[in-house]
């Protein structure tokens, strides 16, 4: 799911995947779609 986010008068659509932020919430969707952060882990 894309989270919204308001912040300098603006609506942001934030990737809850990896946080990655987007002025357009059809190009955040669809950075969502392929994101590949889906398990973010610092540890391998
Ligand atoms: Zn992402």
């Amino acid at each position: 799911m894309v989270a919204r986010t308001e912040r300098d008068d603006a609506t942001w659509y934030q990737c809850e995947q990896c946080g990655l932020m987007f002025d357009d919430r059809s190009d955040a969707e669809q950075h969502e779609e392929h994101c590949d952060a889906e398990d973010p882990s610092y540890i391998q």
